[in-house]
């Protein structure tokens, strides 16, 4: 490995990850907890007594191989996946069973892996799909939150006409995180924001999830690219078969021989 890449740019260091997060876990009950929860397709047990912790201000990541449960994770907690047993409490209250439109009023947001966004609409009627609910905020509010996407995407703002499905691959992965954001989250799930991007694009991706983390909003965050993920986030948990196999602070998984060789090809670099 010795050409320079985007990775190597954002090596792990102070100014990757956002400060602060350790303190206010200290302070602050969680925002988000995952206690023992169990999902079920059909027969197979996709979650086997999952318990994840999110704190406001941090970045959390779940990293895993496919198949582990990260998706089904962030779909319980939108509401989109029934729980079997265990409980999710979002600001201290059980949200199990709770609508996934009542789950985005309350401030829980997700970017869909594969983006989901609607590519019959504009790339502003999409971001207006993502203020849906939010009727008594003023205009004038909205129009500036719609700017201060543009303002973090500044290609969707030279787009704001284009139908989304002609947008490129990166272009609706950002439409996706902007119109998430449009729904005032207090934490953002994000599912694969870096897929299928080219790597001048992932590493832009992942510097915006920490602009947006620094900003005020808790980010749980599912990643193949574990290297990255691992450098951004605050705390990691490792998923594997519906289980989680460990949960550390990221810089300790990212240094930790075991995670590397399974998840970063045995490589920091990679
Ligand atoms: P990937 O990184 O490949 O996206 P993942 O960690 O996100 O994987 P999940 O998508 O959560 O994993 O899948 C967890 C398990 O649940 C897998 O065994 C998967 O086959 C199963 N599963 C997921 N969705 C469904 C579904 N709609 N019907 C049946 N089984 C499913």
């Amino acid at each position: 490995m010795s050409q320079t890449t985007p990775a190597d740019e954002i090596a792990d260091d102070a100014s990757t990850r956002p400060d602060g997060a350790e303190e206010v876990e200290r302070k602050k009950p969680p925002l988000l907890e995952l206690s023992d929860v169990v999902v079920r397709y059909g027969k197979i047990e996709a979650l086997r007594g999952v318990s994840v912790t999110v704190h406001a201000g941090e970045i959390v990541t779940l990293i895993g191989a496919n198949g582990a449960g990260k998706t089904t994770t962030l779909k319980t907690i939108s509401g989109l996946r029934p729980v079997h047993s265990g409980d999710v409490r979002f600001q201290g209250e059980s949200v199990v069973g709770l609508p996934a439109h009542e789950l985005v009023a309350l401030g829980i947001s997700q970017a869909p892996e594969g983006r989901g966004i609607f590519p019959g609409m504009t790339v502003m009627e999409n971001l207006e799909m993502g203020t849906y609910g939010r009727t008594r905020v003023p205009r004038a509010v909205i129009d500036q939150e719609i700017d201060h996407v543009f303002s973090l995407f500044p290609r969707l703002a030279d787009r704001r006409t284009q139908s989304g499905g002609t947008l490129s691959g990166g272009e609706q992965q950002m439409l996706a995180i902007g119109r998430a954001l449009l729904a005032a989250p207090k934490v953002l799930l994000l599912d694969e924001p870096s897929m299928g991007l080219a790597p001048q694009l992932v590493a832009q991706i992942f510097s915006i999830i920490t602009e947006i983390n620094r900003q005020g909003i808790t980010i749980l965050l599912v990643e193949q690219n574990a290297a990255q993920a691992l450098r951004r986030a605050h705390r990691a948990y490792v998923l594997e078969t519906g289980r989680v196999v460990k949960a550390a602070p990221a810089a300790e998984l990212l240094a930790d021989e075991t995670v590397r060789n399974a998840y970063l090809g045995g490589n920091v670099e990679s």
